[in-house]
């Protein structure tokens, strides 16, 4: 039988080891979940994760508060009912949390009071924690915020815990009016917040040490900030600040100075793609001219057949197009490497089909391609330079019209 769970969490959020009985002890969906009378286990709510720790050495997975007010862990191996057992959380992982969950709180009342920004979403994630505005702020509006947010922690304001009834409650002012009905836990950060949470805090601001907005984009008609605080702040600066050391050793160049040392590298690389292009083509005019003085006669055209090293497609294109420029020519061209590519060219004056050779030679060789009567290009030909050659020669003489 399930009961409400006593949490330690709520009036000692410090408490790290405590003993306690186990109340139930069942399988839920394949896994093990022990309830006990007192936990400091905080459960997964409010944009919380769990804790995890161990429950008489064996591992806590898992913590999840239950409609009937119990929480349940879900344990490596079962632990019988009745059972005393000795509980005990993972600290640097509570803490952590609570270095997130209070920074959130000082955050959010530095927006609400310095730009009546109200916080309408909030996660901790495992790397980074989310909080959601209701509007959006330009950069120099979030500086001020976090400025003033961090001036609350500088001041190591005390951070308290209490229940309200619901009388006294009525007479407090919240940052966000409370939804829950009955005895509220109040969170106050001395002058400055004053929030009902279910969650763990920390008890004064200076342990929430830094807080650091990290990125921001809009989001649902207001904005979705990026932010850490305390450790996690100080692990976000080295990722950064070895990323920038990196590219600022690349560059030569000072901090302030990268983004337009970035610039100026890619303005320069599309300039040098734009020359080797046009030099490409250049080239590919000067080979072509070469090629033309061995091509052979045969009736009135002139054919040159040949493997080339060192072009990739779109130069063996280039130079067969170029080719295909004089009058009477027919070129055919195969790469090194296997697969092999082939590109068939002809001059605009050639009865030849060039798309009929390939397809020929793709029926001897494998491979796929096709094309137009005047350029043809093919690949994924397997086979020796020297047989392709050769049936490239004899295809494209059995298939050349005598001019018109
Ligand atoms: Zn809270």
């Amino acid at each position: 039988m399930a009961s409400v769970t006593e949490r330690i969490y709520y009036t000692d959020p410090t408490c790290l080891e405590f003993d306690a009985t186990v109340v139930s002890s069942e399988t839920v969906d394949g896994r093990f979940v022990v309830v006990l009378d007192r936990t400091a286990f905080y459960p997964t709510s409010g944009g919380q994760p769990y804790d995890t720790g161990t429950i008489d050495g064996t591992a806590v997975t898992d913590v999840v508060d239950r409609e009937d007010g119990s929480i349940g862990h879900v344990v490596g191996a079962p632990i019988e009912t009745g059972a005393r057992v000795h509980g005990r959380i993972d600290w640097a992982r509570r803490f952590d949390h609570m270095q997130q969950h209070t920074g959130q709180h000082i955050l959010s009342a530095a927006f609400d009071r310095l730009h009546h920004a109200r916080t309408v979403g909030f996660h901790l994630g495992a790397a980074l924690s989310t909080l959601d505005l209701d509007k959006v702020l330009g950069a120099d509006a979030l500086a001020t915020a976090e400025s003033e947010a961090n001036r609350i922690v500088w001041e190591n304001r005390p951070v308290s815990i209490r229940v309200a009834t619901p009388d006294e409650a009525a007479a407090m002012t919240f940052r966000k009016e409370p939804t829950r009905s009955g005895p509220l836990r109040v969170i106050e950060v001395e002058g400055f917040d004053m929030s009902a949470c279910g969650g763990t805090h920390v008890e004064r601001a200076g342990q929430v040490g830094v807080i650091a907005i990290r990125s921001w984009e809009k989001f649902r008609g207001g904005m979705r900030l990026e932010f850490a605080c305390g450790a996690r702040a100080l692990r976000e600066f080295r990722v950064l600040r070895d990323a920038v050391a990196g590219s600022l050793r690349c560059l030569s160049v000072a901090p302030q100075e990268l983004p337009s040392a970035i610039e100026g590298a890619q303005t320069e690389n599309k300039d040098l793609r734009r020359t080797i292009r046009d030099l490409g083509e250049r080239l590919a005019v000067h080979e072509a001219a070469a090629l033309v003085q061995r091509a052979r006669a045969i009736g009135s055209a002139r054919i040159l057949v040949d493997a080339l090293e060192g072009w990739d497609q779109q130069g063996l294109k280039a130079l067969a197009s170029a080719a295909a420029g004089q009058p009477g020519v027919v070129v055919a061209l195969i790469s090194a490497g296997d697969p092999a590519l082939v590109v068939i060219a002809r001059a605009s004056d050639v009865r030849l089909d060039a798309a009929a050779v390939l397809k020929a030679l793709v029926q001897r060789f494998g491979g796929k391609g096709g094309g137009k009567p005047e350029l043809a290009q093919g690949g994924g030909l397997m086979g020796a330079r020297a047989d392709m050659t050769a049936a490239l020669n004899q295809i494209i003489e059995s298939l050349i019209q005598p001019a018109s």
